[in-house]
C-alpha cells in the first residue's frame, strides 16, 4: 500500500453542511516527522513503514492531503469554567477524516495545529511543540494505564515559528480518536434551536457508538444514560490513577467518554484533594477532587440539549433528564469503589469498602504523601518483591495513623484469605510504577524546545507505555520530584 491510499471512510462529513466547515491544512515550511506510532498504525491498518518515510511527514503536517480525505473543521460551542461560549468550533484543527480499524472500530484521524479555519476568532490555527510532545506523551500513557483517551499516531515540527509569550517552534499532533463530537456539540446546535440538527447528531452518536441504545423504549434516554455511565467510569479511571485534566469545559468533554483535549493537564505527584495545576484555573474549579461533581454539571448541560427528544411534553422530559442525572454521583461511587477494591488487593467488592481506601487519601494527604508511589509501594507491604526498592511504611515516616490503617487493611484482606503473592501481583497491575510526571515531562520538552533534542521525549514515551512493569535499577521515572524539580503551573496550549 502506498501512504496516499490510506483507506479512509468517511461519515460525518457526509452529515448536513451546518456540522462544519470545509477546510484544507495549511501547508507547512519544512515538515520533520518527531515520531510515529506504528503500533497505532497496525491498530489502523496503515504501513507504518511508508509512513515513517518522507510522505509521513507530508501527511502529518498537511503538506499532502491524502486521497479519501475530506478535510473538516467541526462546529461546536461549549461552557467555558462555566461561561457559555455559542461558537467554538475547531480552530486549529481539520478532521481529514475517518479509519475503520482491524479490530472494526471507526476512528477519527484528525491534524491539531494545522492552520486557521472559519471558527479560528483571533488564533493564528497552530500548536507549539511544548504542548504537542505532552499531549502525545500523556495520552499514549492515559492509554497504557486502561483509560478511554484520544491517542496519538504521529508528531511533527512545521520548522515555522509560532507566536505565544515569545517565538516557540510549531509542531502538528494527528490525533486519533473514536469520535469529536463534545458536548459543545450538541450545545451549538440545541442554543440555535436547531433541533434536527440535535436529531440528526443523536442518531448519528447512537449509529456509531450507542447501538445497544436502539433497543431502549426511549433510545435518545438510553443515549444519555449510556453517555452518564461512560463518563462516570472515566471519571473513576482519572481519579485511579491522579490524573487532573485541568480544563474539564464542556467543549472538552467527549460525548463517548474519551479523554479529549490535553491542555494543562498533569499527574498528581503528591496527593491533595483540592490539587490543581492550570495557570488558568484560578478558582480551582477543576481541582482533582472536583471532577466528579463537574463531569455530572457538564452532563446536565448534554441533558438539557436532548430534553426535545426525550418527550413531547416538556414536563416530563425534564423529569426524565433529572432522573438520569441524579443516578450520577451513585455510578461514580459505585465504579470508585470498585477502582480502589482493585488498588488495593480486594477481590470483592463491598460497600463499606470505599471508607477503607478514603481513609487511606487522608492518611495521604495529611502525610503528603506521593500518590503514585504509595500505592503502588502497598503491595510490598503483603508480599515482598525483591526488585521492589521502597518500603512504604518509610514513605510514611512509619505514622501511626498509616500504621493503624494498615491494619484495617490487613484484617479485610485476612477475610479475603488469597495468596498474598497473587495478590501482590493484581495490586501491581492496578497501580502503575511509572506515570508521565510533571517534571519528567517538562524536561522532555526543554531539551525539545531548547536543543532540538527529542531523546528525553522518546524515551519518556517508551516508559510510560509499560506502566506496570517492574523497572530494575535507574529510578529516574519511579522517584518523585526534588523541591527545585516541581511543576507547579502547566499551560494551555493556545
Ligand atoms: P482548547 O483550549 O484547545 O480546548 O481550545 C478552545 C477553543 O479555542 C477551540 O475552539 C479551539 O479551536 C480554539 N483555539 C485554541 N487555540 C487556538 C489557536 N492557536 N488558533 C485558533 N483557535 C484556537
Ligand atoms: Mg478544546
Amino acid at each position: 500500500m502506498t501512504v496516499t491510499e490510506i483507506p479512509f471512510n468517511n461519515s460525518y462529513a457526509h452529515l448536513p453542511s451546518r456540522f462544519f466547515e470545509h477546510q484544507n491544512p495549511d501547508p507547512v515550511a519544512c515538515p520533520e516527522l518527531i515520531r510515529l506510532n506504528s503500533s497505532l498504525c497496525e491498530t489502523l491498518a496503515l504501513d507504518a513503514a511508508s509512513l515513517a518515510s518522507r510522505f509521513g511527514a507530508d501527511i502529518f503536517s498537511g503538506n499532502i492531503v491524502p486521497s479519501g480525505a475530506e478535510p473538516i473543521a467541526l462546529a461546536y460551542a461549549g461552557h467555558q469554567f462555566g461561561g457559555w461560549t455559542p461558537k467554538l468550533g475547531d480552530g486549529r484543527a481539520v478532521l481529514l477524516g475517518e479509519i475503520v480499524g482491524i479490530d472494526g472500530v471507526r476512528r477519527d484521524i484528525q491534524l491539531k495545529g494545522s492552520g486557521r479555519t472559519p471558527f479560528s476568532r483571533r488564533g493564528d490555527g497552530r500548536a507549539a511543540l511544548g504542548p504537542i510532545l505532552r499531549e502525545y506523551i500523556v495520552s499514549e500513557a492515559m492509554h497504557a494505564l486502561g483509560v478511554p483517551t484520544t491517542r496519538a499516531l504521529a508528531g511533527v515540527t512545521t520548522g515555522q515559528d509560532v507566536l505565544r509569550e515569545g517565538n516557540l517552534p510549531g509542531a502538528i499532533l494527528t490525533r486519533v480518536a473514536q469520535s469529536h463530537v463534545r458536548i459543545g456539540t450538541f450545545e451549538y446546535f440545541a442554543a440555535r434551536r436547531d433541533s434536527d440538527a440535535v436529531r440528526i447528531l443523536a442518531d448519528y452518536i447512537i449509529d456509531r457508538h450507542y447501538p445497544d441504545a436502539k433497543c431502549a423504549d426511549r433510545p435518545y434516554l438510553g443515549l444519555l444514560n449510556a453517555v452518564i455511565e461512560r463518563q462516570a467510569k472515566l471519571i473513576v479511571k482519572w481519579f485511579q490513577f491522579g490524573f487532573i485534566h485541568g480544563v474539564m469545559n464542556t467543549d472538552n468533554t467527549s460525548v463517548v467518554g474519551e479523554t479529549i483535549d490535553y491542555g494543562p493537564c498533569a499527574f498528581m505527584d503528591t496527593y491533595h484533594p483540592q490539587a490543581v495545576f492550570s495557570s488558568i484555573d484560578h478558582m480551582g474549579r477543576y481541582a482533582f477532587g472536583n471532577q466528579s461533581s463537574i463531569m455530572q454539571w457538564n452532563l446536565a448541560q448534554f441533558a438539557q440539549c436532548l430534553l426535545p427528544l426525550l418527550d413531547p411534553d416538556p414536563e416530563t422530559a425534564a423529569e426524565l433528564a433529572q432522573t438520569e442525572i441524579d443516578v450520577y454521583p451513585r455510578k461514580f461511587e459505585t465504579a470508585l469503589n470498585a477502582a480502589m477494591c482493585a488498588k488495593l488487593g480486594l477481590k470483592s467488592v463491598r460497600d463499606e469498602d470505599l471508607v477503607l481506601g478514603l481513609d487511606l487519601l487522608e492518611c495521604m494527604a495529611a502525610g503528603k504523601m506521593d500518590f503514585t508511589n504509595t500505592f503502588r509501594n502497598l503491595a510490598n507491604i503483603i508480599h515482598t518483591d525483591s526488585l521492589e526498592r521502597f518500603e512504604v511504611k518509610d514513605l510514611f515516616n512509619n505514622s501511626s495513623s498509616f500504621n493503624q490503617w494498615v491494619e484495617r487493611w490487613q484484617a479485610r484482606l485476612t477475610e479475603e484469605a488469597r495468596s498474598p503473592e497473587k495478590c501482590a501481583t493484581e495490586m501491581r497491575q492496578a497501580n502503575p510504577e511509572v506515570i508521565p510526571r510533571n517534571h519528567l515531562v517538562e524536561a522532555a520538552i526543554r531539551a525539545a524546545e531548547d536543543e532540538g533534542n527529542f531523546d528525553l521525549f522518546n524515551n519518556l514515551v517508551d516508559e510510560v507505555v509499560r506502566p506496570f512493569e517492574t523497572r530494575e535499577g535507574g529510578s529516574y521515572y519511579i522517584r518523585p520530584p526534588s523541591p527545585d524539580e516541581v511543576v507547579h503551573n502547566t499551560y494551555c496550549g493556545t
